[in-house]
């Protein structure tokens, strides 16, 4: 039985427990314990992954499109770096999948353990650097329950699954590990596909998905094109949406273009292991002005709104790497995650209430201002910048500067940050707007 497809080849089950095997055997045999996993989505990545949850070794997804030195502050405490030649010329020091697939070795099963960690995923970070989050096997453990045990995951049990986020981003955690835990098959969608929608819709025809985990803005541009319906996706029984807000008129397209279909709107932070809330959404919220993030009655863990603000408890809160606390603390003596969003409970839902600090979300990308500024600050030239964005979710950055242009910023800028933190507009200014306190105004516009 094929249980994976990708643009690179497939994979059935029996090839899988064949790669895995003999990855988690030489993973084991080298003591490593964090694995680099150079992303694209090729089989033998599949089954490294899977490896590295055999042999309890934390799988570090590296996204190939990142610009090397975010890409090596990444790699940097991973023991070892791996890669599919077949997919990305290699470099000095990493370890081909495909040498280390032709030795068979002995792979020594270990018993449960929920302190050891899972994986490890790289976000946004103000200071300028991605941010690492440690999730253990005990937090994706919890996911995974919970995940599973949303009615309309359990009563429709999918035995195919539709991916469509990169490994790196906290969304794929739904797809990537409900098949890795239960058998069923993933088809994934690599970037180079989403600029070419006939070769991307073959890819979904294909898939048989009976469950699809998207970002609603990938819903939104696939609906652009009046192909994206039930023709294309006879068997979809249920879209998981997480990572942004889910617009209702979004998923009153949805229920046309499919009829029958059952939409998940799925909330949580990286933080605390994908998603803790989920609330199905029916035809007739979807005629509403908002839609809920999550029904309380079932929640992946404790969800308490403080002053204003969601307060995540329980199973799911995980930790940053290098001792970083952030907005991890206590709430009522227990370890909790504070998420920076606003919320409110009301009528057995949970309701989001935007950002309460300045974190985006851009095509379902998290992304700190204060990265974007920090960044532009290591360009030669740059003395003050302000990063600000448009309802339309535009960023602009304004930026004091001798001698350089603001097509050099970028230039310079796309080798510190990955593209989809490219400000949309770079301005060169005399002097920026101070308010009060001597603070540089932050609300400058377009
Ligand atoms: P990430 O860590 O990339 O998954 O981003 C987490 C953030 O995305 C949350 O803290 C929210 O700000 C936002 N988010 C996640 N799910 C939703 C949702 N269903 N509706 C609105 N915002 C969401």
């Amino acid at each position: 039985m094929t249980i994976y497809c990708s643009g690179t080849g497939s994979l059935t089950t029996e090839q899988l427990e064949m790669y895995s095997g003999r990855i988690a055997a030489y993973l084991q045999g080298r003591d490593v314990r964090f694995a680099g996993i150079v992303c694209g989505k090729s089989p033998l990545v599949y089954a490294a992954i899977r490896a590295c949850a055999m042999a309890h070794v934390c799988f570090i997804p590296i996204d190939e499109a990142l610009p090397g030195q975010r890409r090596s502050v990444i790699a940097e405490n991973a023991d070892i770096l791996l890669y599919d030649g077949t997919v990305f010329p290699g470099q000095p020091g990493w370890t081909d999948l495909r040498d280390v697939v032709l030795h068979p070795g002995t792979f020594q099963p270990l018993p449960e353990d929920d302190i050891a960690p899972a994986y490890r995923i790289y976000t946004s970070g103000s200071t300028g650097f991605p941010k690492g989050t440690q999730v253990s096997r005990g937090n994706l453990r919890s996911f995974l329950t919970w995940f599973s045990g949303i009615p309309a995951i359990a009563e429709t049990k999918p035995r195919s699954v539709l991916n469509q986020a990169m490994f790196s981003f906290d969304l794929s955690v739904a797809d990537l590990w409900y098949s890795l835990s239960t058998g069923a098959r993933l088809t994934v969608m690599e970037r180079g596909l989403f600029g070419d929608f006939s070769a991307m819709f073959r890819r979904m025809s294909e898939s048989g998905a009976e469950l699809a985990v998207f970002t609603p803005s990938f819903a939104e541009l696939c609906m652009c094109d009046s192909g994206f319906c039930r023709e294309l996706l006879p068997e979809l029984r249920v879209i998981f949406f997480c990572g942004e807000t889910l617009r209702p008129a979004t998923a009153e397209k949805l229920f046309r273009r499919f009829p029958g279909v059952r939409i998940i709107n799925a909330y949580g932070p990286t933080e605390t292991c994908c998603a803790v809330t989920a609330a199905e959404i029916t035809p007739e919220m979807a005629r509403q002005p908002v839609l809920p993030i999550g029904d309380m009655r079932r929640t992946a863990g404790g969800i308490h709104i403080v002053d204003g603000e969601i307060v995540i408890t329980g199973e799911s809160v995980a930790r940053y790497t290098g001792g970083v606390i952030g907005g991890f603390g206590e709430h009522r003596g227990e370890r909790c995650f504070h998420t920076g969003d606003g919320g409110e409970i009301r009528d057995g839902m949970l309701w989001f209430r935007g950002r309460l600090d300045r974190q985006l979300k851009i095509m379902g990308y998290r992304i700190e201002p204060e990265d974007i500024e920090n960044n532009l600050l290591k360009l030669p030239g740059v003395t003050q910048a302000v990063v600000s964005v448009s309802g339309k979710n535009r960023i602009t950055a304004h930026v004091t500067a001798n001698a350089t242009t603001p097509e050099e910023l970028r230039r310079g800028l796309s080798e510190l940050v990955p593209e989809y933190m490219l400000p949309g507009r770079i301005v060169i200014v005399e002097q920026l707007p101070v308010g009060g306190s001597f603070k540089l105004r932050r609300d400058i516009g377009e």
